[in-house]
């Protein structure tokens, strides 16, 4: 595979996938294969298609790019948890996450509790009552910045002091920002955890995760529970997602400045009680443009005056943007958040995501379908 030296981020999206050949394809095929010919010892053929495919290969490498890391592709961010919990959980009892992050990774590490370790919810923000839960006993720190779906931003260079002083290692959910936006292994995570489902596929039409490391053994341990769970990605959807990984600056940027807008103007409306995002949220706001200089990301949230009648009332009304889950898709997305058994955001909280749709056409769909 093409190696990226010093390219940026951007050019290894679009190059990095790709094995420069004379009078090759510009654009090769996915590697729709079970079987790899092998005799002998297979050294670093793959064999079989769950220890390896040139199609991840190819989108390791563009991925890897975004963190000058290595990166382990996953058929879902969930897979990509599970085989990140289960390699750090060993040998620890304690998965300290934050009680506003994405729910299901909570739900993942109780379920992991008869293995070993379980999960102990914290405020990130809170410095002290992580440090507190970190002394506790042998932990990780499954950190998520900016929080789906309430956007709360921590600071994680230092959690990354207070991991490290207690000699547990850290990791950080890195969906919503994705590796364009910030770069958590520069700031001292062990581990980002990337779905790839969101804004890097970006079109709403497949799951797939990722996890970027610089850490050797974690590397060796991610691939070996990816061949032993058996939660491998298609070369098809892999090969979809090496497309998208070519426009996700492009759509990034576009949807980040989309979204700055919506939040700007959702806070100046009547019938908004709160508006949450890491742009406008002035208590954190120096910590998220220092962490994410290139744009805050496509996702945010907003509470409306009433209750959960009253929010899903306004998602039901919208004619342009698509009352659905997810987020980082080409099309603008809402939800109220609450109606997953669950996930515990306040009752009337619409969780938005801002698509490519011109801002001036959002604005006015959200105008009247709030009334
Ligand atoms: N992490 C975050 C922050 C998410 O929002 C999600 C999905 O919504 C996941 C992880 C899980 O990813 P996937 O749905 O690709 O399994």
């Amino acid at each position: 595979m093409t190696e990226h030296p010093g390219w940026s981020a951007e050019s290894a999206l679009i190059h990095g996938g790709t094995q420069r050949t004379d009078a090759g394809p510009v654009v090769p095929p996915p590697a729709l294969t079970s079987i790899f010919v092998s005799a002998g010892n297979p050294g670093s053929n793959p064999g079989y298609a769950r220890n390896g495919n040139p199609t991840w290969a190819a989108v390791e490498n563009s991925l890897g790019a975004m963190e000058q890391a290595q990166a382990v592709l996953f058929s879902s961010g969930q897979a990509a948890s599970m085989a990140l919990m289960l390699a750090l959980a060993a040998g620890r009892d304690r998965i300290v996450l934050p009680r506003d992050g994405y729910f299901n990774a909570r739900v993942l590490a109780a379920r992991l509790r008869p293995h070993g370790a379980g999960p102990v919810p914290v405020d990130l923000q809170d410095l002290a009552e992580v440090e507190r839960e970190l002394s506790r006993g042998p932990a990780v720190l499954w950190a998520e910045s900016p929080t789906n779906p309430l956007l709360r931003v921590a600071d994680l260079a230092a959690l990354a002091r207070l991991a490290a002083a207690a000699s547990a290692p850290m990791i950080v959910d890195n969906t919503v920002a994705t590796g364009l936006l910030q770069q958590p292994l520069d700031l001292g995570a062990v581990a980002s955890l990337c779905s790839l489902t969101k804004s890097a596929a970006g079109h709403s039409d497949l799951i797939m995760g990722a996890v970027l490391t610089r850490d050797p053994a974690l590397l060796a341990e991610l691939r070996s529970w990816r061949t032993l769970g058996g939660g491998i990605a298609g070369p098809m959807e892999s090969w979809l997602l090496l497309r998208s990984l070519k426009t996700l600056p492009l759509r990034i940027e576009r949807q980040s400045a989309t979204a700055l807008r919506l939040a700007t103007y959702l806070s100046g409306h009547p019938r908004v009680t709160a508006v949450h995002y890491p742009g406008t949220c002035a208590p954190t706001l120096a910590a998220a443009a220092a962490q994410m200089p290139k744009g805050f990301g496509p996702l945010l949230s907003f509470e409306v005056a009433g209750d959960a009648a009253a929010a899903d009332a306004v998602v039901a009304a919208a004619r342009l943007i698509v009352p659905a889950t997810s987020f980082g898709g080409a099309e603008t997305t809402w939800e109220r958040r609450g109606r997953w058994p669950g996930e515990d955001a306040p009752e009337s909280l619409i969780r938005l995501s801002a698509g490519l749709e011109p801002a001036d056409d959002l604005i006015a769909d959200i105008e009247q379908s709030l009334g």
